[in-house]
C-alpha cells in the first residue's frame, strides 16, 4: 500500500471537507444559486485579504492575477521598480516588459530580503516611477521580503502604486492590505487557500482602480474593470471555475472559525520548528535571515547530491517536497508547512528527512531533528 504526502510549496492538501463540496453537482454560472453562493464566497474572502475592497476572482493559476496587476495598470513606457529575488520577482520583471513597461530591477541575492532603503534610493532618482512589484514571500527562496516597510517607504518618497505578490503570504502571515495601505494584492488557490490550483485572487485599492479605468493597455480576458462590474453582482465576466468557488466558500469557512490570528499563529510554529529541526542536525538554512513562514528552504549536506533527497523522499516515501530552481538546482531542498498541514503532519515530515539523509549517508545524530520538532510543537 502507498499513501501520499505533500509538503510542496504549491499545489498543497486539500482537506477533505472542501474536496467534498467540489465533488457536488455544477451549478450554471448564470442559475441564481451561484449567483448567491458567489456573493457569499466574494464576502468571506475579504476576511483573509483583510481588505474593504472588493477581491476579484479570476479563473486561472497565481500568474493569471499577476498577469492581471500588471495590464491593468502599466502601459507603455511606464517605469516600474521590480525586487528581483528569485524566480517570482523575475516573473514580475518578465510581464512588465512583455506589457511595454520599463522594469528597473533591484537583483536581490537568492535566499536574502531587499533592503527598504535602495526600494527608496531608486524612488529618489526616478520619481515618475509607476508602481513598486515585489513579492510578500519569495516562494524559490524562502524568503519574507519586508512589505510593510517597502510600503512606508513607497508612500514616504511617492506616488508609486504598491503592488505585492502575496500568493504565498495570504493566509500565511499578516498581510493587512487596507491597514499597510497596499495598492494590488494577488493570490492564488493552491496555496495556503488549500484548493487545487485554478482561482486566482486579486484586489485594488480606490487608488489603482483609478489608474486602471485611466489605462489605455489593451486588455481583454484580464480586464478588471469588466470584472469587477460583473462580480459587484454576483457574476463573472466568463465562465467561472464553478467547482472550484464551491470548494472555495468551505475553505473560507475552516479559516473563519480557526480565526486568521491562529491561522498565522499555527504557520508561525510549524516554521519555527522545521528551521530548528534542520540546524539540529547541523543542516543551514538559505533564507535565516529573513525567512518565509510558507516554506523552509535548506542547503543540501556537502557531499551529498541535492536532487537526491526529493527523489528518494518521493520514489521511496511517497513525500512531495519540492528542490531548488535554477543555479539551486541540486542544492536545496524545501518543505512547505502552508495551508492544510499541522503540528502532527510536521513531526512526520522532519522524521521522514532524518531517514532519507542518513540513508544518502548524511550523518548526524539520529532523533535530534524530530527531538527539537516535538519539544518546539508540543
Ligand atoms: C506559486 C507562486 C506563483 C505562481 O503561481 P502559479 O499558480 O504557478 O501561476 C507566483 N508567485 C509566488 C510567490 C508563488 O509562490
Amino acid at each position: 500500500m502507498r499513501k501520499g504526502y505533500l509538503f510542496a510549496p504549491g499545489p498543497t492538501w486539500v482537506p477533505p471537507e472542501v474536496r467534498s463540496a467540489m465533488a457536488a453537482p455544477i451549478l450554471h454560472h448564470r442559475a441564481p444559486e451561484f449567483a448567491a453562493l458567489f456573493e457569499r464566497v466574494a464576502e468571506k474572502i475579504k476576511y483573509v485579504f483583510q481588505t474593504e475592497q472588493q477581491v476579484l476572482i479570476l479563473a486561472s493559476s497565481g500568474t493569471g492575477s499577476m498577469e492581471a496587476a500588471v495590464a491593468n495598470i502599466m502601459e507603455p513606457g511606464d517605469k516600474a521598480i521590480v525586487v528581483r529575488g528569485g524566480k517570482f520577482g523575475e516573473r514580475w520583471a518578465d510581464l512588465c516588459k512583455v506589457y511595454g513597461a520599463e522594469p528597473i530591477c533591484i537583483d536581490v541575492e537568492w535566499g536574502k530580503a531587499v533592503d527598504p532603503s535602495q526600494v527608496g534610493e531608486l524612488l529618489d532618482q526616478n520619481p515618475d516611477t509607476k508602481a513598486v512589484f515585489w513579492q510578500a514571500s519569495e516562494t524559490s527562496t524562502a524568503v519574507c521580503h519586508p512589505t510593510y516597510e517597502i510600503a512606508k517607504v513607497v508612500k514616504e518618497k511617492s506616488d508609486a502604486l504598491t503592488v505585492v505578490d502575496g500568493i504565498t503570504a495570504i493566509g500565511v502571515f499578516d498581510v493587512p492590505m487596507d491597514k499597510w495601505g497596499l495598492d494590488i494584492v494577488v493570490s492564488g488557490s493552491q496555496k495556503a487557500f488549500m484548493l487545487p490550483p485554478g482561482l486566482a485572487f486579486i484586489a485594488l485599492s480606490e487608488k489603482a482602480w483609478k489608474v486602471a479605468e485611466k489605462s489605455t493597455q489593451p486588455r481583454y480576458y484580464f480586464n478588471l474593470l469588466k470584472e469587477r462590474k460583473s462580480q459587484a453582482k454576483g457574476q463573472t465576466a466568463y465562465t467561472p471555475a464553478v467547482s472550484l468557488i464551491m470548494g472555495l466558500e468551505v475553505a473560507l469557512d475552516m479559516i473563519r472559525e480557526e480565526g486568521l490570528e491562529n491561522v498565522f499563529a499555527r504557520h508561525q510554529r510549524m516554521a519555527d520548528a522545521t528551521r530548528e529541526s534542520m540546524k539540529a542536525i547541523g543542516l543551514k538554512l538559505l533564507a535565516p535571515e529573513a525567512p518565509s513562514n510558507a516554506v523552509t528552504a535548506i542547503w543540501a549536506p556537502e557531499g551529498i547530491e541535492g536532487a537526491k533527497i526529493p527523489k528518494m523522499l518521493r520514489e521511496t516515501y511517497g513525500i512531495t517536497i519540492a528542490g531548488g530552481q535554477e543555479h539551486l538546482k541540486g542544492k536545496i531542498f524545501r518543505l512547505s508547512h502552508m495551508g492544510y498541514i499541522t503540528e502532527v503532519d510536521m513531526v512526520q515530515l522532519i522524521a521522514m528527512v532524518e531517514v532519507v539523509l542518513s540513508k544518502l549517508g548524511y550523518s548526524f545524530e539520529k532523533g535530534a531533528a524530530v527531538s527539537k520538532a516535538q519539544e518546539l510543537l508540543f
